[in-house]
């Protein structure tokens, strides 16, 4: 097909006719369209444009639709030229104005559409990602929250378990020994002169005098040793280990050694504990 035949059979196409003949004979369609014809010819044009449904070059020579006028076959070196030829020749006898119109009009518009329905999928797409992304690190906020609220309510849960000793009104004289001396410093076998030597040395007021506690602590001591004094070695053996277990359970409260000794994973599990309640308790 060359360019002469295959512009004919656009016309024909355009037209609503047979494009392989049959132009003459429906003749008067061509030159009375009506709005409907109109359209028909904008479609056709449409089509025209779309690269895909373009004429395929035959014999030889290549028609570029987007560069050559469909209604009097003349071609351009730019689509914009033949662009500028319609907007010019818009409303001749060869260019009538409805056609020229609907073929600018839905050229803009094809592309619009395709250009419009792209952004606000793209704006959507963003939107979207944007409300992802916020709903994600609110759900991050919350659970971090929790876990933060879990973990200071874990420790507190500790602390409690831990035992809180206090020294009573008239404690022994084992178990002051107990209560103010580290382990490491408490004796092998019920406490003599020489605990109570370091037990005084520890409670001597004139070193704490920012705190009355030690005057009343230092006249307890002295109390308690004077009666500890009085008791037989059996007995001494007795309320030394009795008092020894005292001073275990007042430190440990219900906690264990080994409890003490990984307080890290006990916390992390209370923790856990914790959260698993409070979702057990939000269902
Ligand atoms: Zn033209």
């Amino acid at each position: 097909m060359d360019v002469d035949s295959a512009l004919a059979a656009n016309l024909a196409g355009i037209a609503g006719q047979d494009p392989t003949g049959g132009m003459h004979h429906h003749h008067h369609h061509h030159h009375h369209m009506n709005l409907s014809s109109a359209v028909a010819t904008a479609t056709a044009a449409a089509n025209v444009i779309d690269p895909n449904i373009g004429l395929a070059p035959q014999g030889g020579e290549d028609i570029d639709p987007k560069k050559t006028c469909i209604f009097c076959r003349r071609s351009f070196s730019h689509p914009g030229s033949l662009g500028r030829h319609l907007d010019l020749k818009r409303g001749t006898r060869m260019h009538p104005a409805e056609a020229v119109d609907q073929l600018r009009g839905d050229v803009k518009r094809r592309g619009d559409i395709v250009e419009i329905k792209a952004r606000r999928a793209k704006r959507a797409k963003e939107y979207n990602a944007r409300d992802e992304v916020k709903e994600r690190a609110k759900t991050r906020r919350k659970e971090k929250d929790r876990s933060m609220r879990a973990r200071e309510e874990a420790k507190l849960n500790f602390l409690n378990r831990l035992g809180l000793p206090a020294l009573p009104p008239h404690p022994s004289f084992p178990y002051m020994v107990l209560y103010f001396l580290p382990p490491s410093q408490w004796p092998h076998d019920p406490p003599t002169q020489e605990t109570y030597n370091q037990l005084t040395l520890i409670l001597d007021p004139s070193m704490h005098l920012e705190d009355e506690h030690f005057i009343d602590w230092a006249s307890k001591a002295k109390v308690a040793y004077d009666n500890w004094q009085q008791l037989g070695k059996s007995k001494k053996i007795e309320v030394w280990n009795r008092e020894q277990r005292s001073a275990a359970e007042a430190a440990l409260g219900t906690l264990t050694l080994y409890d003490l000794g990984r307080r890290e994973d006990w916390l992390m599990d209370e923790e856990k504990r914790l959260i698993a309640m409070e979702g057990m308790q939000s269902m």
